[in-house]
């Protein structure tokens, strides 16, 4: 038996607590003058300042250059089963009142830091839910927050795709599977607006389905009737499907993933639409885009809504320009009076630098071109004004004329 063990302190740098004192939740490697204890990967550390004045609890993280990932700004806080059992509810709440549930069953439940729980994600995919657990404090919690999502959603499989590439940098192995119950399937048939999809939570991208795009496949419907429209990084068919059933004239599709491809298509089948008019095509956005511009064909509505380029500002640079690029090739694409919706998950990409992209690629295209909307994520996306990065979608609406 361990006795009970002093809690360990990260002890910051002389001055380094000014973005903790704003309530940003992560506490860099590089502000960290030492560590009293020992504690082990994901345990809850007290933070404090240089002069010892406490400023929270944490989980610790040895292996990340972000060494702790704060719980509560209150050191008095104790991080237990009913802790998370608090933080799951006042999640689950939030999306109760925002009514997201009328309009469909998949939605995302927690969004990790910007819903106090850094590193943990959950969606629910109609009566099956999907974690990831990112970081090594919720990977330390992995039971009792699973106990709690199956008392308080009555989903009784959850699915673990604990598998993205993050996990390597907090030093943990990727795992996926059911770690509760067991469908036997991992196929699961959604509803969203009225349309159906089918999100296959074991193969499919992210936790199967891209949910943060819910409002705004809603708009294009909306934007689509009589029109020509290109849905270019398609995936599973979430625009193109949405721009048929709001009375496009014909909708091409393209993704370079023949998997996400043959979803789409199954999922064309699960909606009573005229597959007549859509054709979903296995291609390369890049080389797609110069062979239409070089056949002289137009479109009077194109989605943009590629995979994010720049993961990291390290890739900011590269990941620009390819933005321009195909941005520059959507614009020329474009018959007059059409609309262009262009999109960046790129956290790395500001708004404002996402907008110069926009206008330097239509200046190249020669394009008389303004922006009449903004989007964002779904509500279900909540942003914690104290977590700027967790604002990573944003997109605009550009016309032609
Ligand atoms: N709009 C979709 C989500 C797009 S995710 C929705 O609403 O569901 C980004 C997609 O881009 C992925 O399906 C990925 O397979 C695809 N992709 C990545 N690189 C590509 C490329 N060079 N050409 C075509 N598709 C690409």
């Amino acid at each position: 038996m361990k006795t009970k063990a002093k809690q360990s302190v990260l002890v910051l740098k002389t001055g380094r607590e000014k973005s903790l004192k704003r309530r940003h939740p992560w506490v860099f490697s590089g502000a960290v003058e030492k560590v009293i204890g020992e504690p082990q990967s994901g345990d809850t550390v007290l933070v404090r300042t240089a002069e010892g004045t406490p400023l929270g609890v944490a989980a610790y993280s040895p292996d990340s250059q972000i060494r702790g990932r704060m719980w509560a700004f209150d050191e008095t806080t104790k991080v237990d089963a009913a802790f998370f059992t608090a933080r799951l509810k006042s999640a689950l709440v939030l999306r109760t009142r925002l009514g997201i549930g009328r309009h469909t069953n998949a939605m995302r439940l927690v969004h990790g830091e910007s819903d106090g729980l850094p590193g943990l994600i959950v969606d629910r995919y109609a009566d099956v839910l999907v974690a990831q657990f990112l970081s090594a404090g919720t990977e330390r919690w992995r039971e009792a927050i699973l106990d709690a999502l199956v008392e308080l959603t009555g989903c009784e499989a959850v699915f673990e795709r604990s598998d993205a590439e993050v996990r390597t940098l907090e030093g943990l192995p990727e795992r996926a599977g059911f770690v509760r119950g067991n469908v036997n399937a991992t196929r699961c048939a959604v509803l969203e607006h009225g349309l159906a999809f089918r999100v296959d939570v074991a193969a499919g991208q992210k936790t199967g389905f891209f949910l943060d795009q819910r409002a705004n496949r809603l708009r294009i419907k909306a934007l689509s009737a009589g029109r020509d429209v290109l849905d270019c990084f398609c995936y599973t068919g979430g625009f193109a499907i949405s721009s048929l059933a709001g009375g496009a004239r014909e909708v091409t599709a393209l993704d370079s993933s023949g998997p996400a491809i043959a979803i789409a298509r199954e999922n064309l089948a699960a909606n009573s639409l005229d597959a007549s008019t859509i054709e979903f095509k296995e291609a390369d956005v890049f080389l797609h885009l110069r062979e239409l511009r070089n056949r002289g064909e137009k479109f009077d509505l194109i989605v943009l809504d590629p995979p994010k380029f720049a993961p990291t500002a390290a890739q900011v640079e590269k990941a620009s320009r390819a933005y321009k690029d195909i941005n520059l090739l959507a614009l020329k694409l474009l018959a007059p009076g059409g609309l262009l919706a262009t999109f960046s998950c790129s956290g790395a990409i500001s708004p404002d630098l996402f907008q110069k992209i926009i206008a330097g690629a239509a200046l190249d295209a020669e394009a008389d071109a303004r922006i009449v909307e903004r989007f964002g994520p779904d509500a279900d996306h909540p942003v914690g004004l104290d977590f700027p990065e967790g604002d990573y979608l944003k997109g605009l609406l550009v016309y032609r004329a």
